[in-house]
């Protein structure tokens, strides 16, 4: 297993397979688990040659001090990689390969997806989030690309971007892993006590609460239900939202034939946690 850390000698080493063999994609931002694992072995099982990114990226952060914290564990990532079966290529560049210049966003008109919950609580967050795919995109040129539905907003907003830039590439999206409590796997989560990851499963049991009462209760009357669980704890809600799963817009009432899920942003201490479930 090969390390890069240049896009020339990534692509390099890319083109030896590119001729007749499939090429997956896994941009990831470190401190591996197994959620992340998981695209990887999917990448694997549908493609000939791996490339996983390994890069914590400066313009979706909109608070300094999250980038600061956010976990940096190279070896243990390589490590964990290495447990696989399969040609990975490792990609984990300094910040100056991909941000030449200036450590900048391109604005992005990805229409209402992107003024709906992440969008509205971290600004600039989908332009940093589209300006780095798309550059990571490039640099790889894989058939496929893998994103987690953990992130759904954002596999959503990936897809806009394909879309909005016509890149040759499929985004298939793959399905949350969680640990046995429920709490859905995070690179944030190494930041949690003992205490807290126990308080986080919240996150969890309200999501499936909501999804068992969502053909009984209005969605004002499930609004209602998760903002007392959550006042009643020590986790301390962000957002809930139950919104359509095409537009994302925050859904008032239920309509028929229309498909929801319900989204979570909630801080453990200083740690933002996210985590969304389909409803019906
Ligand atoms: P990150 O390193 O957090 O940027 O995540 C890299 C990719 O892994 C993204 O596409 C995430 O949606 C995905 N991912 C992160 N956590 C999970 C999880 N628990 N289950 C499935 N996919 C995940």
């Amino acid at each position: 297993m090969k390390i890069y850390d240049q896009i020339d000698s990534l692509q390099l080493a890319l083109s030896s397979y590119r001729k007749q063999k499939k090429i997956g994609f896994v941009p990831t931002m470190g401190a591996l688990h197994m959620g992340h694992l998981s695209l990887v072995r999917r990448a694997l099982k549908e493609n000939s040659c791996v490339v996983v990114s390994i890069f914590v990226n400066p313009t979706q952060f909109d608070n300094k001090t999250d980038l600061e914290k956010y976990p940096r564990t190279l070896a243990q990532d390589v490590s964990l990689l290495r447990t696989l079966k399969g040609t990975i290529l490792i990609f984990s560049p300094e910040v100056s390969q991909l941000y030449p210049n200036k450590i900048t966003s391109t604005q992005y008109h990805f229409g209402s997806i992107a003024s709906q919950m992440e969008g509205k609580y971290r600004k600039g967050h989908f332009n940093g989030v589209g300006t780095i795919v798309r550059l990571l995109l490039k640099a790889v040129q894989p058939h496929t690309a893998y994103f987690g539905e953990k992130d759904f907003q954002q596999l959503q907003i990936i897809k806009k971007l394909v879309a909005l830039e016509k890149l040759p590439v499929k985004i298939s999206g793959c399905a949350i892993v969680r640990e046995k409590s429920g709490l859905a796997l995070s690179s944030r989560n190494s930041r949690l006590s003992q205490k807290q990851r126990e308080e986080a499963t919240l996150i969890f049991h309200t999501l499936t609460e909501v999804r068992k009462k969502f053909k009984t209760h209005s969605i004002a009357q499930l609004n209602q239900l998760v903002a007392e669980r959550f006042l009643n704890s020590s986790l301390k809600l962000e957002y809930f939202e139950i919104a359509n799963e095409i537009t994302l817009r925050t859904a008032e009432r239920k309509r028929k034939n229309n498909k929801y899920r319900a989204f979570i942003a909630a801080f453990a201490g200083s740690v933002r946690l996210i985590d969304n479930m389909p409803l019906n």
